[in-house]
C-alpha cells in the first residue's frame, strides 16, 4: 500500500515559509532594505505605493549579482552569507537564512534588474507567484533594483489580512527608520506615491537621529561606552525630550532592530527621579557583543534576541546610562530636596560632583550655631550647669519597656579627640563612643528589617574577587542586598556595585563589601553566631562612622537620641562599653 506522506511542491513550501517571513508589506521592505545594505550600498532608495500593497522597489548601487545569482538568489535556501553552520556564529551580515527572495517571490508578482561591477551587462528577471517568466540581458547600473508588485495576489486569505493603507505605510516607515538608524553613513531615501518623504544624506549617528525625529542635538547625549562584555554607542534624550509613549526607543544588537522590554526598563530605569512620571526617554543605542554570545537565530521576524549574559548586559546598560546622565545633570541630593528654592531636576551639568553626594545626615532642623568656645570651656560650662532633678533616670538600668524615648535635641554637646561624645543624659555626665553608637544603631535597625534606604552610585564600581570570596558572596547575596546594597555577579571573578545602604555612601563602596565579607567570615566562624547576624553586625561595623571624624553638634545629637531609641545601648554585642557615665560620685571622687 503506498504511504500517505509526499513531498511538497517547492512552490507551496516557499508559500508556508513566505507566512512566516512575509507578514505584511513592511516585512518585504525590510528584507530588501537589509539585502541592500548587505551588499555593501551607499546610497539606497525606497519607493512604495497604497502601504506598499501594489508597489514596493529598493534600488541600491551595491555589489549587484551576476547572471547566474541573479536566477539562484531566488532559490529557496539560497545565500551568498553563509557556508555552513558555524558561520552563524560569527554573522556580520543582516541575512543569511537565503529565504527571504523566494518567499517573497512566491506571493507577488517581481522584477529584479541588476548588475555585479565585473559584467558588462546587467540582468532583468521576472518572477510570478514563484515561476520564473522572463531572464534576459538589460542595460542597468551597478546594483539592483527589485520591484514587488501585488503582494498577495495570489493569497487571498493573507490579502485581507491587511490592515488600511495609512497603517501599513506606518509599518514601512518605522522598517525604514531602523535601518536607516542602523546605518548613518548611507544615504537613504523614502518616496510614498512618488513624492519625497525623507531624504538623509551619509553622516553621523548625531546627525542622523536629529534628521529623522526632528530633534536638537543639544538634546543627545552621547552614551558610548565600551565595556568588557558589551559595547554600547548611540544616544539618550535629554529629560527634556522625554515622550509619554514608548515610542522613541531604539535599541540595536549588533546591528539588528531589538524590541527588549528587560533591557528598555534598565535604561528608563536609570533615569530616575529626572523623568516626570509616565514619561519615557528617547534612547537610540547599539550594543555590541561577540557574535558568538548572541542568538538571533529565534525568528526571522521576531525583533527578539536571546544574549547569554542577560542579566550583566541589563546591569551595564543601567550602570552606563546613569553613569551618562551622571555626568551631564546633577542627580537630586537629600538636602538639595529639604533646601531646593528651584527644582533640582532638569538643570544642566554643573561640573561640581561633589554636589552628587548626597548628605546622608543632613538635618533640616539644624540651625548653625557660630560658638568659638574651646571644648574644654565647653565641659567646664557643663559642668556648671545645675543638674535638672525632673529628668532624672537611670539609663543604664531600665528595661526597653521603660523606655519612651523620642527623637531628643541635645544642646550641650560636644567631641573629644573626634572619637568621644560628651554631654548630659538626663543630668548625668556622658561619655560616648560614637563609632560604637552608630554601629549600634545600625545593627538594630538592620535587625528589625527596618527599610534600610539604598542610594545609587553614579559610578558603579567592579571588585574583583577570589573564587572563595565569591562563593561566599554568592551564598550571601540575597542578605547583603537587603541591608540596602545593590549588588551583583560580574563576569566570572568579579562583583558590580550598583548602590549602597545611605549610611556607607560616603565610603569607599568597593572596599567596604570586602571588608564585610572578611568580617563576617572571622565573625562567623569564630563566634558562631547565625549567618544574617554575623553579616549585619560586619555591615553595621563598617558602616558606622569611625573615631576621628569630626561631628557637628546636630551630628551628635542625632547619634545620641538614636542611640537611646535603641534596645540595647549600653554595652555592644560583644559586651564592650558603648557609654560610659560620670556619676556625681565618681566626680566627687575625683578631687577627694
Ligand atoms: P539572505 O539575505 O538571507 O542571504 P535573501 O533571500 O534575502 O537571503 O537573498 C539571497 C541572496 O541574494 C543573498 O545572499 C545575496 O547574495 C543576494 N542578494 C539579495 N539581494 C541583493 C542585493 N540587493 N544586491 C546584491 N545581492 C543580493
Ligand atoms: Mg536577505
Amino acid at each position: 500500500m503506498p504511504g500517505i506522506i509526499q513531498l511538497l511542491p517547492e512552490s507551496t513550501a516557499n508559500q508556508i515559509a513566505a507566512g512566516e517571513v512575509v507578514q505584511r508589506p513592511a516585512s518585504v521592505v525590510k528584507e530588501l532594505l537589509e539585502n541592500a545594505v548587505d551588499a555593501g550600498s551607499t546610497e539606497i532608495k525606497l519607493f512604495i505605493k497604497n502601504g506598499g500593497c501594489t508597489h514596493i522597489q529598493v534600488d541600491d548601487n551595491g555589489t549587484g549579482m551576476n547572471a547566474f545569482d541573479a536566477r539562484m538568489c531566488w532559490e529557496r535556501h539560497a545565500t551568498s552569507k553563509i557556508t555552513k553552520a558555524g558561520d552563524l556564529y560569527n554573522l556580520n551580515t543582516l541575512g543569511f537564512r537565503g529565504e527571504a527572495l523566494a518567499s517573497i517571490a512566491s506571493v507577488s508578482e517581481v522584477e529584479m534588474r541588476t548588475k555585479s561591477g565585473e559584467e558588462s551587462v546587467g540582468t532583468r528577471i521576472v518572477i510570478n507567484a514563484g515561476t520564473v517568466e522572463t531572464q534576459e540581458n538589460t542595460a542597468t547600473n551597478q546594483g539592483t533594483s527589485i520591484t514587488v508588485k501585488n503582494l498577495f495576489y495570489n493569497i487571498p486569505a493573507r490579502k485581507n489580512f491587511l490592515k488600511s493603507i495609512a497603517v501599513e505605510t506606518k509599518h514601512i516607515f518605522e522598517e525604514y527608520q531602523r535601518i536607516a538608524l542602523a546605518y548613518p553613513a548611507l544615504s537613504f531615501e523614502f518616496y510614498n506615491q512618488d513624492k519625497n518623504l525623507s531624504k538623509l544624506r551619509g553622516g553621523n549617528l548625531k546627525h542622523r537621529i536629529a534628521d529623522l525625529f526632528s530633534v536638537k542635538e543639544e538634546n543627545l547625549i552621547d552614551a558610548s561606552e565600551q565595556t568588557e562584555i558589551v559595547g554600547i554607542t548611540g544616544y539618550i534624550g535629554s529629560p527634556t525630550i522625554a515622550k509619554r509613549t514608548r515610542g522613541s526607543q531604539y535599541l540595536f544588537a549588533n546591528g539588528r532592530f531589538i524590541k527588549d522590554a528587560y533591557l528598555n526598563h534598565a535604561i528608563s530605569s536609570a533615569y530616575g527621579s529626572l523623568l516626570e512620571e509616565k514619561t519615557y526617554p528617547f534612547f537610540v543605542l547599539f550594543l555590541n557583543v561577540d557574535p558568538g554570545k548572541i542568538d538571533v537565530n529565534i525568528h526571522p521576524t521576531k525583533h527578539e534576541v536571546k544574549f547569554e549574559d542577560g542579566r550583566h548586559v541589563y546591569t551595564l546598560l543601567q550602570s552606563v546610562i546613569k553613569k551618562t546622565l551622571g555626568v551631564h545633570f546633577v542627580m537630586p541630593t537629600q538636602a538639595q530636596l529639604h533646601n531646593a528654592t528651584e527644582p533640582p531636576l532638569h538643570r544642566e551639568y554643573n561640573p561640581s560632583l561633589k554636589t552628587t553626594e548626597p548628605n546622608v545626615r543632613f538635618n533640616p532642623f539644624e540651625t548653625p550655631k557660630q560658638r568659638t568656645s574651646t571644648e574644654w570651656e565647653k565641659l567646664d560650662e557643663l559642668l556648671n550647669t545645675p543638674v535638672q532633678q525632673v529628668q532624672q533616670r537611670d539609663i543604664f538600668n531600665e528595661t526597653p519597656a521603660d523606655k519612651h524615648e523620642e527623637n531628643r535635641i541635645f544642646t550641650d554637646i560636644f567631641q573629644i579627640e573626634n572619637a568621644f561624645i560628651i554631654t548630659k543624659i538626663d543630668g548625668e555626665l556622658c561619655i560616648i563612643n560614637q563609632h560604637r553608637a552608630h554601629a549600634q544603631i545600625l545593627y538594630e535597625r538592620y535587625t528589625e528589617n527596618q527599610q534600610i534606604a539604598s542610594q545609587q552610585l553614579l559610578f558603579p564600581r567592579t571588585i574583583a574577587m577570589s573564587k572563595a570570596d565569591l562563593l561566599l558572596y554568592f551564598e550571601m547575596k540575597d542578605e547583603i542586598n537587603a541591608l540596602g546594597f545593590d549588588t551583583s555577579e560580574f563576569g566570572k571573578d568579579a562583583i558590580i556595585i550598583n548602590g549602597l545602604p545611605s549610611e556607607l555612601s560616603k565610603v569607599d563602596g568597593a572596599d567596604i563589601v570586602v571588608q564585610i565579607l572578611d568580617d563576617f567570615k572571622t565573625n562567623f566562624q569564630d563566634l558562631k553566631i547565625a549567618k544574617k547576624d554575623a553579616l549585619r553586625q560586619a555591615t553595621a561595623k563598617n558602616a558606622a562612622i569611625k573615631a576621628g571624624k569630626a561631628l557637628s553638634e546636630a551630628e551628635m545629637s542625632n547619634l545620641v537620641s538614636d542611640l537611646l531609641q535603641c534596645k540595647q545601648y549600653t554595652n555592644n554585642n560583644a559586651g564592650k562599653a558603648i557609654i560610659v557615665k560620670l556619676t556625681k560620685s565618681s566626680l566627687e571622687r575625683f578631687f577627694q
